[in-house]
């Protein structure tokens, strides 16, 4: 079994999650499409996401693409001050002094993610 395509991809997971719920005996054949499926995905996801699933900086949503988060915020100039972790007063995501400010995905980044306001 080889997964190619995005939908085949989604569609084994889904397929994964279906059998999961049920109550597989060892060898039988859903068990043993199971073990197919797992090691397909897994294969696939080694060429695709070869960093593993992405995470949004501020929602911690995973997401398939990162942006820069556009805020006027640079964590990294405070390097060497005793400040640590602190909320970005643009966006409001958790940074931390001397590293760069997180990456963020489209719906942070354009400000466009529920709960954007209930900060
Ligand atoms: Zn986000
Ligand atoms: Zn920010």
């Amino acid at each position: 079994m080889k997964i190619s395509s995005k939908e085949e991809h989604e569609a084994a997971l889904k397929r994964v999650s279906d059998l999961l719920d049920l109550e597989l005996r060892n060898g039988s054949p859903e068990a043993e499409e199971l073990d197919l499926l797992s090691l397909a995905i897994s294969e696939y996801e080694d060429i695709h996401f070869p960093m593993g699933p992405l995470v949004c900086g501020r929602c911690y949503e995973e997401v398939d693409q990162l942006f820069d988060s556009g805020c006027n915020e640079n964590p990294e100039d405070l390097k060497g001050q005793p400040i640590g972790q602190y909320h970005c007063p643009d966006c409001g995501a958790m940074v931390l002094a001397g590293a760069p400010h997180p990456q963020v995905c489209e719906r942070c980044r354009d400000r466009k993610h529920p709960g954007f306001d209930e900060r």
